[in-house]
């Protein structure tokens, strides 16, 4: 989604004409309990013309094999995690506004970072990384 209705918003060759107001109604349609429901919340700026010029930076075919064995090793055998990466989880349960539904979802996030890195433990940057995905919204 646009960070704000007119689309400007965050994109530093465009002026938001949004107002305030517009704006926090525009927001107050996110819930906290909504975007608990997402894994990931990433922000993604406009690409500039000499980004979308020099196409992708890694071809589909290598990432979809390593997709693969990822969900082939998470399937075969779930990762366990470390107990700096639990007491990480821990931590941020208790210091964010993080719901039993978020905290789930962060640990699956950080088992799939852990298995796409090829790791036999979830570690905590594991777990950093996936918190870095949530909502700031939901995190503030
Ligand atoms: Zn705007």
């Amino acid at each position: 989604m646009n960070l704000c209705p007119c689309g400007a918003r965050g994109d530093g060759s465009a002026s938001c004409s949004c107002t305030a107001q517009r704006l926090a109604s525009y927001r107050a349609k996110l819930s906290r309990a909504l975007l608990d429901r997402f894994d990931l919340v990433v922000a993604v700026p406009r690409p500039r013309a000499t980004e979308l010029a020099a196409g992708a930076a890694e071809a589909s075919a290598p990432v979809a094999v390593r997709v693969a064995l990822a969900r082939e090793a998470l399937a075969i055998l779930p990762l366990r995690r470390s107990a700096d990466a639990d007491a990480l989880l821990t931590r941020a349960v208790d210091r964010l506004p993080l719901s039993g539904r978020g905290r789930a979802r962060v640990a699956r996030v950080a088992r799939t970072i852990a298995a796409l890195a090829g790791t036999e433990e979830v570690q905590a940057e594991h777990v950093a990384e996936a918190l870095a995905y949530r909502s700031p919204q939901e995190l503030a």
